[in-house]
């Protein structure tokens, strides 16, 4: 953390918010990952308080900022989970899944705490790259990676897994053609049902992903696979993602190890050495109660497919939303407020550019609003319902509607936390509206909160160029 160091603000952590943020020693997992609610909102409100204090909403009317110690602490709870799970000396990558976050920053401290990247396209594994992650912690996983893509990706030595027959054959020839270090792997769709958001159940029936295992002939299909290509040696799936259950993500993983037995019984070697699990783990929008809960679903596993633990496998995981939800808050100022038709509405800097899941789907994706006032401080007073709108120019551009809140003023601040994961860190560009600025904090020794700049807000030569400023002329 080098930029934007805040001077001592007078917002300091209380004795119990402090405990275990201040050093690198342990996991601090249990200090912040498993900290109770009003612990977390305690740690939050401080960092809005000390951003205020800072001015970065002076500069700004919409900042977007990311807990480093929560980060941290979550990234040690899925190891230890994981670790305290499997013999020593199991082979285990935890490859962040970057869509949730690509951010370089953010893969960088990953990797300093020890996690590597899973990267569905070029443009996130040149993300990973510029973070400084070594290509064997790295995956790579995409439905339509080119021919291109994949010769890069096997000269680099990243891990690839297939995503269906046809890749397969394209990496029949590439694989001929020049030796890889990369350890290439196939994806199957277990087809184990779908979870409670359509748009993310990744192993229904039909699911666009992985090779199907239950269609007719898939699985002996597989089998060949395998026995014809002696260089596959990895079987992935990613079966789970917001709102599927724990254990219908651990049925997919149990079809995954006993496709992979069934695989090396036939070839009569331990041809499969390493199982991909995927990522998954869903995050509770609803409150600040439950952290991401990595043991929970090591125990789910666990119960499922006892054998996953037995050492005979490396493992890799594939987390992205449990990893980063909880520690990114977005923080936006009421600009105006008015009453139409009887409804207050508050009109902020915060809606589709920073939440467009929830604003074109607010039953699926909800989020939480915290009302500040214009210091930073938590704002009471008695609720009203209200709606809160984004600044883009289209009416369903709300966050909230008829939210219980105290009534907002223009100069009040809101928060809108859990979003560290596909919120601000996957901002969508209508209107023109500017990418926001994303600031990591922290506390220090003496508990005072540091900002340091993790992603600039986009400014308004970076718009324009990306609007095709520099062929101004191309169609005269
Ligand atoms: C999106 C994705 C992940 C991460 O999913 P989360 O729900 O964010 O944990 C992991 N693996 C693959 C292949 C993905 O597409």
């Amino acid at each position: 953390m080098t930029s934007e160091r805040l001077p001592h603000t007078g917002a300091r952590t209380g004795p119990d918010a402090a405990t275990g943020t201040g050093s690198d020693a342990g996991t601090g997992a249990g200090a912040v990952g498993g900290a109770g609610a009003a612990a977390v909102a305690r740690r939050r409100d401080l960092a809005v308080r000390a951003a205020v204090a800072g001015g970065l909403l002076e500069r700004e009317p919409l900042v977007c900022l990311l807990d480093v110690d929560g980060i941290r602490a979550s990234a040690a709870e899925l190891t230890a989970a994981f670790a305290a799970a499997l013999p020593p000396g199991t082979p285990v990558l935890h490859a962040f899944a970057v869509k949730a976050a690509p951010l370089v920053p953010v893969l960088r401290l990953l990797a300093r705490a020890g996690l590597g990247c899973e990267a569905a396209g070029p443009g996130e594994l040149a993300l990973a790259r510029a973070a400084g992650v070594a290509p064997e912690r790295i995956v790579l996983d995409s439905p339509a990676k080119t021919a291109g893509e994949l010769r890069a990706a096997l000269d680099l030595g990243v891990a690839v897994n297939a995503d269906s027959r046809q890749e397969l054959a394209r990496l029949d020839g590439l694989v001929a053609a020049a030796p890889t270090a990369s350890p290439v792997g196939v994806r199957i769709n277990p087809q184990t049902g779908a979870g409670a958001i359509a748009a993310l159940s990744t192993a229904t029936a039909t699911s666009k992903f992985g090779i199907a295992l239950r269609d007719p002939g898939a699985r002996e299909w597989l089998v060949r696979a395998f026995l014809d290509r002696p260089w596959l040696t990895r079987l992935h799936v990613h079966s789970g993602s917001q709102g599927v259950p724990l254990p219908l993500m651990a049925q997919g993983v149990r079809e995954l190890h006993a496709l992979a037995e069934e695989v090396n019984a036939a070839a009569g070697r331990r041809q499969v050495d390493t199982l991909d699990i995927g990522g998954g783990l869903p995050v509770d929008f609803a409150s600040d109660a439950a952290g991401p809960a990595y043991a929970a679903y090591a125990a789910a596993l666990r119960g499922a497919v006892p054998a996953l633990f037995d050492g005979s496998y490396g493992l890799v995981t594939e987390f992205g939303r449990s990893l980063l939800a909880r520690h990114g808050l977005v923080l936006a100022r009421v600009e105006y407020t008015k009453t139409t038709g009887g409804r207050p509405i508050a009109v902020t800097h915060a809606g589709v550019q920073v939440a467009t899941r929830t604003v074109y789907a607010p039953a699926v994706w909800p989020v939480r609003v915290l009302p500040y006032d214009a210091r930073g401080a938590p704002k009471t007073g008695e609720a009203v319902a209200q709606d809160v709108a984004g600044p883009a120019c289209f009416a369903g551009d709300l966050l909230a509607t008829a939210r219980e809140l105290p009534r907002l003023e223009p100069g009040d601040l809101i928060g809108v936390p859990d979003t560290g994961a596909y919120f601000f860190t996957a901002p969508y560009g209508y209107n023109s509206l500017p990418r926001p600025g994303v600031h990591g904090w922290a506390t220090g020794p003496d508990g005072a909160v540091r900002f340091a700049l993790a992603r600039p807000a986009q400014d308004e030569a970076s718009l324009v160029a990306e609007a095709g400023g520099a062929h101004r002329d191309a169609l005269l």
